[in-house]
């Protein structure tokens, strides 16, 4: 049987393409072969972009967008689609004449990219059977299933929900069986004809975790492979939707298992003689830091000095300096810490713990060896306000890292985002900035990015004449200013794209 395992491509302001590995959609590749049919993996995010219109529903952000804004304290301007025209890769699906397609949708904010593709391909292929599953199908999976839609939405972990409905396929050998049969599988596929979703999908148990690894970075210095190792996380955040797809419990694989197939991925994809870089995508692997340090020690045993990044951040809480001295010298080169929610009150809510005196001490310690530090933190929660959004921003500017903010965006099922299931799955983007729970408003969280960046301009070591003269403009008038296409002189940044008295009170206090 031939399967197509599909990334459909998505829409959005940007795009980080060495942290785009599809690790999902490997694993599903895998567990196909294990089963004895042939896959092919169609990524289309990294098949080129093309710029696209803004959509009406983010028709609100017209207000904080400057056109022709440039630089380093700027907001987006320009919408992309990365990924060729819908029609484009359903024409593609179709010409592998699949006897399955599977859509990997791998963030629900990207859901109606997702549900483009689908149409497409019915219009292409309308008895193909179609399945999808992931992050986003997981956690709201009546949206993609329908007579003219999936024929199924595998929720959570593929090693248990893929093998089921691999066999019932073989039994049915048609969509229409197929949609019949789903309906009876347990372990999380959904089917049509108004069945409510069941409970998520059970989880893979250790022994049965596929370690994801691909290359998905190459430079003239090195090649980068991201893989992801553990499911799911001990700590239960509650604005985290982690356990939407991989429960509970933390798991890890043997850690011999999740070794060999780190080195037979650089083994067969490593160009000769160009140093490695391996990505760890886990959420968090800290979890166990033995068995973190073991594997880097197993990897650098097999594959000599590697770099080491954690692009998807790390939990500080789970650090200290010997911890961080162990990592660096098994060649973690630059650290992404995650602190979630800054405001400690803020933070109890969300049950987050927070410790900033070690996160301000761990980061002073990495300032000390010249390690690059970023520290990733949320503003636009529900229940944040200014005055914590302000804060959190101002405790980033004080420490000797980079400030990583990122706005929130809300997944269906999360406690206080019940409003998310009713709107647009694009509104669920960080950078939609939608003012969902009313915290904070579109222009207070545009003034909050362009802070940030500022935050950015004032670490960077070497900086341009021009941008120098940015940074010391701002900092003398406790106004934001940004650069602009045909202006010389830097513009200030109207109140309209960016509440200017909060970047007062930010300056101010
Ligand atoms: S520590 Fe990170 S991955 Fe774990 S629940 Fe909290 S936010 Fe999610």
């Amino acid at each position: 049987m031939n399967i197509a395992v599909i990334v459909p491509p998505i829409e959005d302001f940007y795009h980080t393409p060495h942290r785009h590995a599809s690790l999902g959609a490997e694993v599903v590749c895998t567990i196909i072969r294990q089963h004895g049919h042939e896959s092919i993996l169609l990524d289309f995010p990294c098949m080129g972009s093309e710029a696209t219109d803004i959509p009406g529903e983010l028709g609100y952000l017209r207000e904080v967008i400057l056109p022709g804004e440039y630089g380093p304290t700027a907001f987006f301007t320009r919408r992309r689609r990365y990924g060729p025209s819908y029609e484009e890769c359903a024409a593609r699906i179709a010409a592998l004449k699949p006897d399955l397609a599977a859509l990997s949708c791998f963030a629900f904010a990207y859901s109606d990219s997702c549900l483009k593709l689908l149409r497409a391909l019915r219009r292409l292929l309308p008895e193909c059977p179609v399945i999808v599953g992931g992050a986003g199908p997981s956690s709201m999976p009546d949206t993609f299933i329908g007579d003219n839609l999936a024929d199924a939405v595998l929720r959570g972990e593929a090693e248990v929900s893929l093998p089921p409905l691999l066999d019932a396929f073989l039994k049915a050998g048609s969509r229409k069986l197929l949609q019949s049969i789903c309906r009876e599988i347990p372990n999380g596929v959904t089917a049509p004809l108004g069945k409510p979703p069941g409970p998520p999908g059970l989880t893979a148990s250790a022994g049965e975790i596929q370690t994801a690894c691909a290359a998905s970075a190459v430079t003239k210095r090195f090649q980068q492979f991201s893989a992801s190792i553990s499911r799911g996380c001990p700590m239960h955040c509650r604005f985290c939707s982690i356990s939407f797809s991989h429960g509970r419990d933390f798991r890890l694989p043997p850690l011999e298992s999740a070794a060999t197939r780190i080195l037979e991925r650089t083994a067969a994809e490593g160009v000769p003689g160009l140093p490695i870089s391996i990505n760890i995508e886990d959420d968090n692997l800290l979890a166990d830091f033995g068995y973190c340090s073991a594997l880097l020690e197993r990897l650098t045993q097999q594959l000599g000095a590697i770099s080491v990044t954690a692009e998807n951040g790390m939990d500080y809480r789970l650090l200290d300096h010997e911890r961080i001295d162990r990592l660096t010298a098994l060649g973690m080169r630059k650290f992404n810490l995650s602190a979630g929610i800054v405001p400690s009150q803020a933070s109890l809510q969300q049950r987050r713990s927070q410790d900033l005196a070690l996160l301000e001490d761990l980061c002073r310690h990495l300032h000390a060896q010249g390690t690059e530090t970023v520290v990733y933190a949320i503003a636009g929660f529900p229940g944040d306000s200014r005055r914590q959004s302000i804060s959190a921003l101002q405790f980033l500017r004080s420490i000797p890292a980079y400030s990583g903010l990122s706005l929130f965006y809300p997944v269906p099922g999360l406690p206080g985002c019940a409003a998310a299931a009713d709107h647009p799955s694009v509104l669920s983007a960080g950078s939609s900035l939608y003012p969902w729970g009313e915290s904070l408003s579109t222009r207070e969280m545009a003034a909050l990015f362009r802070l940030s960046r500022f935050i950015n301009l004032e670490k960077h070591k070497h900086l341009s004449h021009r941008d120098k003269r940015l940074l010391d403009l701002i900092r003398r008038d406790k106004v934001l200013h940004t650069y602009i296409k045909g202006r010389d002189e830097p513009f200030e940044v109207p109140d309209y794209a960016a509440d200017s008295e909060l970047v007062r009170e930010f300056f101010s206090s």
